[in-house]
């Protein structure tokens, strides 16, 4: 069946890595046979310069009319000065994931074997690791009552039992096709809305008797994600927890460039970005890995469009690129070949064909 993809490529290095994602998409789509409709729209900087607005009506109607959001970054030095309602993020991709109502965030972080020399802890984790860290988007202090006066502020940590429970069913969901296990991230000897948090999932958690669920405070889990990544699975925790966890997780993979994301609402429906932003230092050179936005193409056929063998096509093709030593210039080492975004875009698509 036709899919269609709203692609909005955006700002910075997001049109360059784009690019090499519909390439990779185009080589799946003929080798599994798929069909796919790709409507462009603008977005971000380069929309606001356009048409006056980050988030121009048209791009929100192609995205509203798609099966899934291929996003590619927003923002720049450009913009920076633009005022507080017309910040490039904030009336963009924040006004999507509003709009859409996205409240889970998944961010896989992924250690390749064939690149753990460029992790901040190679010693520890020769293997590699595999976590996928699940935030929850749509509670917690970014949207409690927040005051902000002369001698004193305050920032509101809500949470209902609604907001637990369906952030909690999709890490279980995700667990199961994964080891089986969830870790449960908060800060339950402290805050109320962590207990209620942790309480939450756990219940959630007496469906799912086959997964294994365990309890780590914060404070402790950013120390064990660096002294042993390889023991989590599935790691569930609240919106601002997981902001800065999974930007700690994926630190420890050695470059952003390699991490894709997807921010999914209640009816599945998903937008997929790379983790990093629009990399304004290294924008128009050629050298931008593109291999995050080549992964939320696989992250977008495996959520959005049930395609497991096309999604894993394009991640072995990943793997198989990176140990026949092609490296980025964010991820070289010495021995290894240095190739750019359109080289590295060829070299995966020819491996899918
Ligand atoms: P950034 O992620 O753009 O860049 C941080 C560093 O990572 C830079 O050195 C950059 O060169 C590098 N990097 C990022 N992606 C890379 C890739 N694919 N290949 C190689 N290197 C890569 O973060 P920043 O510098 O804090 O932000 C730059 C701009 O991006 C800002 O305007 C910010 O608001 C925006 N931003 C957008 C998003 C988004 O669109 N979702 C997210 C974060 C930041």
């Amino acid at each position: 069946m036709r899919k269609k993809i709203a692609v909005l490529p955006g700002d910075g290095i997001g049109p360059e890595v784009m690019h090499e994602a519909i390439k990779v998409l185009d080589a799946t789509a003929k080798k599994h046979s798929l069909d796919f409709n790709y409507e462009y729209a603008d977005v971000g900087g380069t929309a606001h310069d356009k048409h006056g607005t980050a988030l121009p009506d048209k791009t929100l109607q192609v995205c509203k009319s798609s099966d899934a959001i291929l996003f590619g970054s927003v923002g720049g030095p450009k913009w920076d000065n633009l005022p507080k309602e017309k910040k490039i993020e904030r009336s963009s991709l924040l006004a999507l994931r509003k709009y859409f109502g996205f409240y889970a965030n998944l961010r896989p972080a992924i250690l390749y074997p064939q690149i753990v020399n460029i992790s901040p802890i190679k010693g520890i984790s020769l293997n590699g690791f595999d976590i996928m860290v699940v935030r929850e988007l749509s509670g917690d202090a970014y949207f409690g009552n927040s005051i902000l006066e002369e001698d004193w502020a305050s920032d509101e940590m809500k949470y209902t039992k609604q907001q637990c429970r369906r952030i909690a069913k999709i890490a279980f969901e995700i667990a199961m096709k994964r080891k089986k296990h969830v870790t449960c991230v908060d800060k339950s000897n402290v805050l109320s809305s962590s207990i209620f948090f942790r309480n939450s999932v756990t219940e959630v958690s007496k469906t799912y008797p086959d997964v294994k669920m365990d309890c780590m405070y914060i404070d402790n889990a950013t120390m064990q994600i660096i002294k042993r990544p390889m023991d989590f699975d599935v790691i569930v925790t609240t919106n601002l927890f997981g902001d800065i966890l999974s930007d700690e997780a994926a630190m420890l993979t050695g470059s952003i460039g390699m991490l894709p994301s997807v921010s999914l609402n209640e009816n599945g429906f998903g937008l997929y970005e790379p983790a990093g932003g629009s990399a304004p230092d290294i924008a128009g050179k050629g050298i931008a890995n593109p291999i995050a936005q080549i992964l939320c193409a696989a992250l977008m056929l495996r959520y959005s469009f049930n395609m497991e063998k096309p999604a894993s096509s394009i991640e072995g093709a990943v793997k198989k690129i990176l140990e026949d030593g092609y490296r980025t210039k964010d991820i070289i080492e010495t021995g290894m070949k240095e190739v750019g975004t359109k080289e590295m875009g060829n070299l995966i698509a020819e491996k899918i064909k």
